[in-house]
C-alpha cells in the first residue's frame, strides 16, 4: 500500500485549524500537529481557545509536536518588522514565527507542505491577501502553506500545482461569520465545537496597556514579568518601579511565587486584604504608597488606618498604613 503523504498542520485549538486538519485527512494525508506556544499564550489561561489542545489532537486523531517560542518571540516584540496592530499583537511577525517553526517540523518528517485554519478576510492584520503573501515569504515558506478553508480563493501553491492536492478539494470561506466552519463542524461530527477565538492575550486592550509600559520601561523583559502581567492591578511609580496588587486569593498566591528576589510583599495585618508585590526602587515614598494602596484595596474602613506587614527576602518587618485618596492612587495606575 501506497505510504500517505505527510502533511504539517498548525494546530491552536479553535475550530478553523481543526477543520483545515480534518479536510487534509479526508483527502488522504498524513497530519501531524504543531502547537506553539509563547510567553502569552501556554494554552491555560482559562479563555478556552487552545485549553485542549492535547485533546484536540487525540480527538483528530494526530501526532503533537509543541514548539515554545520564548526569548525569541520577547525579542521579537521590541520591534516587529511589520508592526502591531490595534493592541500590541504583532500579528504578521507572529505568524511568521509560527510557521519557521513548523517548518522546522515539516523538514525533520520529511512532510510535503503545511496548513492552518487561517480563512482569508477573517482577522484584519494577519489574513487578508498581501499579510498572508508576507507572512510565507517571512517564514521562507512560499508556495508552500496551504490554507484549506480558503484555499480555492487563494492562489496555487506548490502542492496544488504538483497535483498533489486539488482545487475542488479546497474551500472557499471569506470572512468572519461562522456560518460555513459550523456546518462544516456537523458533517464532520465534531460534537461541541469551540467558541471564536480571540485568545490572544496580545490582542486585548488591558493587557496591551501593561505590556506596552513594561515593554517601555523594560530593556527585556523576562518570562517572569510578562507572567505578572497576566494577574493583578497594575501601579507604575517611576521607570524602574511598579507596584501589582492582587484582586483574589489565587493571584495573591501567585504573586508569592513570582516574587524574585529583591522584591516587597506587602499584606494588611488586622484585615482580610490583597498581596502586592513591589519590584524596583523600594525608597521609603515607594514604600509608604505600596503600602498605602494595599491597604486601600482591604476589608479596612474607608479613611482608617493600620499596620503592614512587609517582608523582602528573608526580612519581615512592619510600618503604618494609611488612607489614600482614589485621585492620588489612580494616577499610578495602569
Ligand atoms: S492574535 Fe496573537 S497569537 Fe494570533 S497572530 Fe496575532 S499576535 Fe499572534
Amino acid at each position: 500500500m501506497e505510504e500517505k503523504k505527510k502533511v504539517v498542520a498548525l494546530l491552536s485549538g479553535g475550530l478553523d485549524s481543526r477543520l483545515a486538519v480534518k479536510m487534509m485527512q479526508n483527502q488522504g494525508f498524513d497530519v501531524t500537529a504543531v502547537a506553539i506556544k509563547t510567553p502569552f499564550c501556554d494554552f491555560d489561561c482559562g479563555r478556552g481557545c487552545g485549553f485542549e489542545i492535547r485533546g484536540t489532537a487525540d480527538m483528530l486523531g494526530v501526532d503533537l509536536k509543541t514548539v515554545y517560542l520564548g526569548d525569541d518571540y520577547i525579542e521579537m516584540l521590541k520591534h516587529p518588522k511589520h508592526g502591531f496592530g490595534s493592541g500590541m499583537n504583532p500579528c504578521i511577525d507572529c505568524r511568521a514565527m509560527m510557521f519557521k517553526a513548523g517548518k522546522q517540523v515539516m523538514e525533520d518528517i520529511g512532510a510535503e507542505f503545511i496548513i492552518s485554519g487561517e480563512v482569508l478576510g477573517q482577522r484584519p492584520m494577519s489574513q487578508h491577501g498581501p499579510a498572508l503573501r508576507t507572512i510565507e515569504k517571512e517564514a521562507g515558506l512560499e508556495g508552500k502553506i496551504v490554507r484549506p478553508l480558503s484555499g480555492a480563493l487563494l492562489p496555487k501553491t506548490e502542492p496544488e500545482e504538483r497535483g498533489i492536492i486539488k482545487r475542488e478539494n479546497l474551500g472557499m470561506i471569506r470572512g468572519r461569520t461562522r456560518k460555513e466552519q459550523l456546518k462544516m463542524a456537523e458533517q464532520f461530527g465534531f460534537v461541541d465545537p469551540p467558541n471564536a477565538g480571540g485568545g490572544c492575550l496580545l490582542t486585548d486592550p488591558k493587557f496591551s496597556i501593561r505590556a506596552k509600559d513594561l515593554f517601555k520601561h523594560t530593556e527585556t523583559p523576562t518570562t517572569n514579568d510578562i507572567d505578572l502581567l497576566k494577574i493583578g492591578r497594575h501601579f507604575r511609580f517611576d521607570g524602574n518601579t511598579k507596584l501589582i496588587v492582587g484582586r483574589n486569593k489565587d493571584e495573591n498566591e501567585m504573586l508569592k511565587a513570582l516574587a524574585l528576589p529583591g522584591d516587597t510583599l506587602f499584606e494588611t495585618k488586622d484585615h482580610m486584604g490583597p498581596i502586592s508585590l513591589l519590584r524596583g526602587d523600594d525608597s521609603q515614598n515607594n514604600l509608604k504608597v505600596s503600602s498605602d494602596i494595599t491597604f486601600r484595596y482591604s476589608d479596612a474602613p474607608k479613611d482608617s488606618t493600620g499596620t503592614m506587614m512587609v517582608q523582602k527576602n528573608e526580612a519581615h518587618s512592619e510600618i503604618p498604613a494609611g488612607a489614600i485618596s482614589e485621585p492620588e492612587y489612580l494616577k499610578y495606575m495602569l
